[in-house]
């Protein structure tokens, strides 16, 4: 087996990244997005697809290709991919930089657009206000709407649902998401012109993984809690990184550190896709925005200064910048490759990882993404010392199943 062929086979092989782009292109009626008995949201065939409509979605779908293409004369690393200016950067607003995830640099990129008139909407992810554990999309069109959804929303999260309704109506957004989900966003836009007319900038963050709804559960089950009598659950935030707070719906409060979180829990059920995910750093968005604190191993173990780090990745991201920096929106400082391997030790690592994990799934037989120009041998030649060791890993996982999805009930 080689590459997925159709959508089932992204789900079934494990390759489905949760983005949300095959039921917007597709329909609600034909594609659906449910969560999964493994707590993911994946793509349920309701109504059979046109042979041409389903090879036109796959040809989109992050879980199947991913391709960047970086404007000519943008310098390239190896690992980090496009550069244009990197920078360790924070919001100048109290109240954004305290309520954000690190330093507050997405959403005031994101109320800056919107006052500025530059975007009229900005596409985005906020907690289901119905089911406090589960996120669903937001399409913000004022700063109180952009704050609103501030701060990270881990678990599965597919914010591209419904993008076909924000290009349908003509209007200039942006797009704030994954990695991934910027990169279905560009493989759209190769099919569909309206794409980059109307989105105006693509702004991610970086990713170490999608983990399962099972994970947030656990967090509250340890606390005496179900879902249904959660009223809030807000992952980091409100600090930098912040705490895990979690509001029961009769009064109850109760937090842990965002190290206890990562560190027990939501590290463990990361999904397959992302083990084999070769851009965790937003390489296709104009702006790729992460945390910027520096430990001996990339997790914050206390609180921190709230900064992000900051890359501009296209000449739109890199003047928004400028544009921000001068209207004093931003505050940036100087930042180094080296500094950047520092504060995300676990970005190279995976990177580096790659061209092995991709031999692994070759030699099981399994499906794999088409990948190209994200320089995989390159970073495998700099990780080539844990090739074997790496590779005997996939195996083992894949002879586990780790790759195998069923599709929602
Ligand atoms: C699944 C996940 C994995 C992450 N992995 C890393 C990592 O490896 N390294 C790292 O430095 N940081 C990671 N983060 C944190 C993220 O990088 C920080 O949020 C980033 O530094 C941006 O900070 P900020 O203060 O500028 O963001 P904010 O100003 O708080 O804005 C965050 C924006 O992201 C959107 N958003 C939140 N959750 C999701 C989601 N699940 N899907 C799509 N959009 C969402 C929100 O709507 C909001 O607009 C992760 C976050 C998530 C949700
Ligand atoms: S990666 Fe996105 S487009 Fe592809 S199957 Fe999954 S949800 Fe659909």
């Amino acid at each position: 087996m080689s590459h997925p062929r159709s959508l089932t086979e992204v789900v079934r092989q494990g390759l489905c990244t949760g983005c949300g782009l095959c039921q917007s292109m597709a329909g609600p009626e034909h594609v659906r997005l449910d969560m999964t008995a493994d707590g993911f949201l994946r793509p349920k065939i309701r109504k059979p697809l046109a042979p041409a409509d389903e090879a036109r979605i796959l040809s989109a779908c992050p879980g199947n290709r991913q391709q960047p293409s970086p404007e000519p004369g943008t310098p390239v690393d190896p690992l980090w991919g496009p550069i244009r200016r990197l920078a360790r950067g924070q919001a100048t607003d109290e109240a954004t930089r305290f309520k954000a995830a690190s330093g507050g640099v997405i959403s005031a990129l994101a109320s800056y657009l919107l006052e500025s008139g530059e975007v009229e909407a900005v596409l985005h992810t906020i907690a289901d206000p119905a089911q406090a554990l589960r996120s669903m999309p937001q399409v913000s069109r004022s700063p109180q709407g952009v704050m609103q959804a501030a701060g990270a929303r881990y678990g599965p999260a597919a914010p591209l649902t419904d993008i076909e309704t924000l290009l349908a109506a003509g209007r200039p957004f942006a797009v704030v998401g994954k990695p991934c989900d910027i990169a279905a966003v560009r493989n759209l836009a190769r099919l569909d012109p309206r794409v980059d007319r109307l989105v105006k900038y693509r702004i991610a963050f970086f990713c170490a993984g999608v983990s399962s709804l099972g994970i947030s559960r656990a967090i509250i089950a340890k606390y005496g809690l179900a879902e249904d009598q959660v009223r809030l659950m807000r992952y980091r935030g409100h600090g930098c990184p912040g705490p895990t707070r979690i509001e029961a719906k009769d009064g109850r409060v109760f937090e842990q550190s965002y190290d206890e979180t990562w560190g027990n829990e939501l590290a463990q059920e990361i999904q397959f896709r992302c083990k084999i995910c070769p851009d965790a750093t937003g390489e296709q968005a104009d702006i790729a925005c992460g945390d910027a604190w520096i430990t001996a191993d990339g997790y914050a173990h206390g609180e921190y200064e709230s900064w992000n780090a900051v890359i501009a990745r296209s000449a739109a991201g890199e003047a928004l910048l400028a544009r921000m920096e001068q209207a004093h929106k931003l505050n940036l400082l100087p930042n180094t490759i080296a500094e950047l391997n520092r504060m995300q030790p676990h970005q190279g690592e995976r990177k580096r990882a790659i061209l092995a994990r991709l031999a692994g799934l070759w030699l099981a037989g399994q499906s794999r993404p088409r990948y190209r120009g994200l320089r995989i041998l390159h970073a495998a030649w700099l990780g080539r010392r844990d090739f074997a060791k790496n590779l005997r890993g996939t195996l083992l996982r894949l002879r586990r199943g780790a790759n195998r999805e069923a599709e929602p009930a």
